[in-house]
């Protein structure tokens, strides 16, 4: 399945794949810690807030001192501490074992006793009433009817006390669950606040749970969430330049060198890349993928130069022949010449070898191929392309020129005068040549080489040692008899 991707682009995944992951481990790790951090800090200050009371609280609990509990001072005390909605005191007393029970409201400025009994209140509602009654009386003496006017005042505000306790108990519903917790603190984002429980120091014990507004915090919490996510955000650009840059530091430089091995082995030039010069491995690969190409671009010249020239006599061999003949025939055609086609076989070369022997027969095909190059000019082509045939393929522009060239290989051959036990009583060459006009457009080279294969048959059948020539000038077919011209220089 990895095999459908690029080197780039694994590269790419996996390297965003790793950072992606290390940024999201490091920005979760990081928003832990600064949020625990924050949490602390908020619990340490309320804490600090409350600790003050709790000794004074204590005491009022364990002698069930509902004046200093409610007490305005204490009511002010609690509106000074910033941020304290709400209070619940409870305990039990020291002495009698009895409930001490207390709240406070911070969106009613008033502190009261939840605890208040019925029997309590009508206790107090006696009281008041009976000094009341006793305040009446017309034989008081004035210190008394003062002590009685404090009494019943204080009455009056003990009654009151009570029946807002009770009042406030029926009618109170916090805006907050008021659940046990089982920690010192607890956090309640849904309704951004703060719960602290802390345990009073009487014997009887007790607690105290006050809720704090921390909207601070909680919105607090969305800063730490912006700031990581902007460094999570940068440290993500910042990978992927870096991912971005190493990737294109590896793969360009392969997909470089991949793009060389594309190319014909013979044009390759490893050495012009900047790749050669690094000193990593890639400049290793670079460097050896050089010295492999010169080394085959060498042998590839090797093989080329033995498979295009024939060992015997140094001509271009039969191979080289086959990829130029064609080529030279068309180029000839388009730049307006002429183009001539000699076939040359030696004469009654089979009884030569059968009589004087296979070695002494390549020697007269060697003498041969040099006076082949030496009745040749220097841009006519001389190929050997059997055993003991040669063709010569020439650019000409009169037909004499052909004939004379051609003439003079048959004629140089046989004023060598090997001597050959044919009636000729020398090694001599039969020719066939042929002239192509350019305007024979519909012929192609094939056709234009069996014409001449075909007049060199002729030159066999004649009596060898003779030239054939025919000119191809227009349109027309080959082998036809109808040809415009024919030389036939016959030595008879
Ligand atoms: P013709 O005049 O009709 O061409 O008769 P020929 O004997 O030359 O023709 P044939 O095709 O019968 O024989 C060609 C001979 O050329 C056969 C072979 O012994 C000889 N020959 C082919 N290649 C070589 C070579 O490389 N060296 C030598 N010494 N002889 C070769
Ligand atoms: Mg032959
Ligand atoms: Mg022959």
């Amino acid at each position: 399945m990895l095999n459908r991707f690029t080197i780039n682009q694994l590269l790419f995944v996996s390297h965003l794949m790793l950072v992606v992951i290390l940024i999201a481990g490091m920005s979760y790790s990081r928003y832990q810690s600064e949020w625990t951090t924050r949490v602390n800090h908020e619990a340490a200050l309320i804490e600090r807030a409350i600790l003050p009371m709790m000794r004074e609280v204590s005491s009022a609990v364990a002698g069930r001192n509902y004046a200093a509990l409610t007490m305005p001072s204490q009511k002010e005390s609690l509106t000074n501490i910033e941020a304290l909605l709400f209070l619940d005191i409870q305990g039990t007393s020291d002495y009698k074992d009895n409930k001490v029970c207390v709240r406070y409201f911070r969106e009613r400025g008033e502190i009261w006793r939840t605890d208040v009994s019925s029997e309590e209140l009508s206790i107090a509602r006696q009281r008041r009433k009976d000094l009341a009654i006793n305040l009446q009386r017309h034989n008081l003496n004035d210190v008394t009817k003062r002590k009685l006017t404090f009494l019943l005042k204080k009455a009056d505000d003990d009654l009151a006390a009570l029946e807002l306790g009770v009042a406030r108990t029926s009618e109170f519903s916090a805006p907050w669950p008021l659940k046990p917790q089982s920690g010192k603190y607890e956090l309640l984002p849904e309704y951004g606040i703060v719960t602290l429980q802390l345990p009073l120091f009487n014997k009887n014990g007790g607690n105290i749970y006050a809720v704090f507004d921390a909207s601070n915090l909680f919105s607090l919490k969305h800063e730490i969430y912006l700031t990581i996510a902007i460094e999570a955000v940068i440290a993500l650009m910042v990978s992927l330049l870096l991912i971005v840059g190493v990737t294109h530091w590896l793969v360009a430089p392969l997909r470089t060198l991949a793009e060389q091995m594309d190319k014909d082995i013979e044009q390759l030039n490893i050495a012009a890349l900047d790749e050669i010069n690094r000193s990593d491995e890639i400049g290793t690969l670079a460097r050896g993928l050089h010295r492999l190409t010169r080394k085959t671009q060498s042998q590839l010249k090797l093989l080329k130069h033995l498979s295009d020239t024939d060992a015997l006599t140094g001509l271009s061999g039969r191979h080289n022949y086959e990829n130029r003949a064609e080529a030279l025939f068309n180029t000839t055609r388009n730049q307006g010449a002429s183009f001539g086609v000699i076939v040359c076989d030696i004469d009654f070369f089979k009884l030569y070898n059968d009589t004087f022997g296979h070695g002494k027969g390549d020697e007269v095909i060697k003498k041969i191929a040099d006076v082949l190059l030496s009745a040749t000019r220097n841009n006519d082509l001389c190929f050997r392309i059997g055993g003991e045939e040669f063709v010569v393929l020439l650019k000409v522009y009169e037909a004499e020129s052909l004939i004379r060239i051609a003439e003079r290989m048959r004629s140089e051959v046989e004023e060598m005068g090997i001597h050959h036990v044919s009636e000729h009583g020398a090694v001599t060459l039969s020719v066939g040549a042929v002239m192509v006009s350019p305007r024979a457009t519909s012929l192609s080279y094939q056709d234009v080489f069996d014409f001449a294969d075909k007049q060199l048959y002729v030159a066999k059948r004649a009596g060898r040692n003779r030239v054939i020539f025919k000119e191809i000038d227009k349109q027309q077919t080959p082998g036809k008899e109808h040809c415009d011209k024919q030389a036939i220089k016959t030595l008879d």
